[in-house]
């Protein structure tokens, strides 16, 4: 009873726990999950006196063996809503490696079956609006950008050029960043296309050493406008499908110049996704969108009317149970 009230107050956010499996060649008989029973996932913490467990709550646990599909039909009244006009956000969020990108795309050998969130999302749209062809028109636009060291790229340029890009949120477009490529989409091999090209482009900027993917955000955002044929009312939606920056500490006492400046980009603005997000929970009458490039890109689909959906990923070997913990007690903030 309680549980639900809280839910009530909370409203427009949810937060869905992901566990990764163990990989091909991964020693498996050792994972941090104690056990998961609906919506509490329990942990094995390696305490000094032996085991200690400790419990999370969400609005849903998926298991190692959920498939994309299974986590997809919980994602796709979300999706469904942007057809009526609601924005909404879909984050992955946890360290690197423990499954944002399978999520939100899919594995390196995508298949039918493991496409991920983003592909599935966008194929939904294109049958729904079908389905009421009869009744309105939809227009449906992307853009892919990223933000490293809080500078926005555009990733569907075609031409190579790097350009920085401003945000710029304009309340008559809903463009938050005007200046990005905007792409007419009609169907899901447009869709195929163009991430194909957002993925080449951030693959540019990637040094062999230095998988620069696990330390930007990237953010597709769809962009569905619907004109209602018999009264000719528009209504305009709005989805951002972040994959997050890893969010791993990084030891200062390592790393150096490029990559501690990298390393405090990221914590910042993740500190600032969370700040805004456990505001909004709290219904605060401040909410600090400025802090971060992210947050300020996302100001018009967080809070209000908006719905915001964040998947956190964990990684089941023990030897990540402190970044597990604490990507755990980072969703327990925001859920
Ligand atoms: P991240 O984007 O958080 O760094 P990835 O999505 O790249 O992590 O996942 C790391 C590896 O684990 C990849 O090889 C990916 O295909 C695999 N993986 C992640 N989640 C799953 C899953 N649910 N089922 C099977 N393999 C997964
Ligand atoms: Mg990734």
């Amino acid at each position: 009873k309680l549980y639900n009230q809280v839910q009530d107050l909370k409203g427009s956010i949810r937060v869905y726990c992901r566990v990764r499996p163990f990989l091909p060649g991964q020693n498996n008989n050792m994972s941090t999950v104690d056990h998961i029973e609906e919506g509490v996932i329990t942990i094995n913490t390696l305490a000094k006196n032996g085991k200690v467990r400790k419990s999370f709550n969400f609005n849903k646990v998926f298991g190692p063996s959920a498939t994309q599909e299974e986590v997809f039909s919980d994602t796709q009244p979300l999706v469904r809503s942007v057809l009526d006009g609601y924005n909404v956000c879909i984050f992955a969020y946890g360290q690197t490696g423990s499954g944002k990108t399978f999520t939100m795309s899919g594995p390196k050998d995508l298949t039918e079956t493991s496409q991920g969130v983003n592909y599935r999302a966008l194929s939904d749209l294109f049958m729904l609006a079908d389905q009421r062809k009869d009744t309105f028109f939809y227009d449906v636009s992307v853009q892919m950008i990223e933000i490293y060291n809080e500078q926005v790229r555009d990733l569907l340029v075609t031409d190579g050029l790097n350009k920085r890009l401003e945000i710029r949120n304009s309340s008559q477009t809903g463009l938050s960043v005007p200046d990005a490529s905007l792409v007419r989409v009609a169907s899901t091999s447009d869709v195929l296309e163009l991430m194909d090209l957002g993925h080449r482009n951030r693959a540019v900027s990637a040094t062999a050493l230095n998988d620069r993917s696990s330390r930007s955000h990237s953010c597709l955002t769809v962009h569905v406008q619907g004109r209602d044929l018999t009264t000719g009312t528009i209504i305009r939606g709005c989805m951002h499908l972040v994959d997050l920056a890893g969010s791993e500490r990084v030891d200062k006492s390592e790393v150096t110049g490029d990559r501690l400046k990298e390393a405090q980009h990221i914590n910042r603005s993740l500190s600032a996704l969370g700040d805004v997000i456990s505001s909004l929970a709290q219904k605060n009458s401040h909410v600090p969108y400025r802090n971060s490039k992210l947050t300020q890109l996302l100001q018009d689909s967080l809070g209000g009317q908006a719905k915001t959906l964040m998947f956190v990923h964990i990684s089941p070997e023990p030897d990540a149970v402190g970044e597990t913990i604490s990507t755990l007690k980072f969703a327990e903030r925001v859920a």
